[in-house]
């Protein structure tokens, strides 16, 4: 068997497409949707990803503002720049690009942002929401890796699912949004003992550890769909994901590549995420 290509690049402009037409519909009714991204320190990655976001967000119609700070910028000075977006009403979603300094509490910082603009998800109150079945914002990747189940026709309910990666932004809310769509869901960490026999039993896995290639073709059940959220860089300075692609490809019924997967799609939802706040300030 050979795997099918899920082709998250393909889904995020469709779904792009529709935030562009939903965009043009608010902005007729005097609201343009705005994105704030704050981004502290010189991480690499963290540029390329604020970068993207932004370039989406503009393509899309949208109102996007990039805030870069360096590295000593302080807790005190980055929690007034959030108060100050909070009250701002041509911003609708703000998103601080994680990881910060080490000086700064990323707890205090995301519980700083309001819950109506936190269009990454991660406010407890929105992860509360979440796991009560009545969610504000679904955090971006979770939401995306839905998406892209949604349109392989992927059956959920009743399946046997595993997420491999435990983390407050990717695996647990991942966990529950399978769990909600019906599958019987198990989380596996770094200390799982036997992670093979896991995922050998799922329907559907998904992957979120940050571990390249740790997922092989020997620990995939046949037909399985795999989802690989990983994004590492090899050592021949390509991009690759948590599973060993070639292997797994052999053996999965489906598999979302790394480039070219998860990536994409967790852009189109944070535009999703934008847009549904900016909706929802007109409704009020
Ligand atoms: P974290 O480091 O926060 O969490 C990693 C999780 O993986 C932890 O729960 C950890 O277990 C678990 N883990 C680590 N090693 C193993 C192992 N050998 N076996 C089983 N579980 C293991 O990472 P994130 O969730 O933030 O990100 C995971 C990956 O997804 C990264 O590569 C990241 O770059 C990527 N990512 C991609 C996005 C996209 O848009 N495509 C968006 C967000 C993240 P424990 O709890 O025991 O420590």
């Amino acid at each position: 068997m050979t795997a099918r290509i899920i082709d998250g690049v393909a889904l995020a402009e469709k779904i792009k497409e529709e935030v562009s037409v939903r965009t043009a519909k608010l902005i007729q009714q005097g609201i343009k949707p705005g994105l704030a991204v704050i981004l502290v320190g010189a991480d690499p990655a963290s540029q390329v990803y604020v970068r993207n976001k932004a370039a989406a967000c503009q393509k899309a119609g949208l109102h996007s503002i990039v805030e870069q700070y360096g590295e000593g910028l302080s807790e005190a000075d980055l929690l007034a720049r959030i108060d100050a977006l909070n009250n701002d009403p041509a911003i609708h979603g703000i998103l601080v690009q994680m990881p910060l300094p080490k000086h700064i509490n990323a707890h205090r910082v995301i519980e700083a942002i309001a819950a109506r603009k936190d269009v990454d998800g991660f406010h407890v109150s929105n992860a509360g929401l979440l796991m009560t079945g009545a969610p504000l914002f679904i955090p971006c990747t979770p939401y995306g890796v839905m998406k892209m189940l949604e349109s392989e026709q992927v059956v959920i309910r009743g399946a046997v699912a595993v997420v491999v990666g435990a983390s407050n932004t990717v695996g647990k809310p991942m966990a529950l949004l399978l769990q909600a769509a019906g599958a019987t869901v198990t989380i596996c960490n770094s200390k799982t003992r036997d992670l093979g026999w896991h995922t050998r039993h799922a329907d559907i896995v998904v992957i979120a550890t940050g571990r390249p290639s740790m997922i092989t073709g020997d620990m995939i059940k046949s037909g399985a769909v795999v989802i690989d959220v990983g994004i590492n860089r090899g050592a021949d300075g390509k991009l690759c994901g948590d599973a060993d692609f070639q292997s797994v490809q052999q053996v999965a019924g489906a598999l979302s590549p790394v480039p070219g997967g998860v990536g994409p799609m967790t852009i189109a939802m944070l535009l999703v995420n934008t847009i549904e706040a900016a909706e929802r300030t007109l409704a009020k």
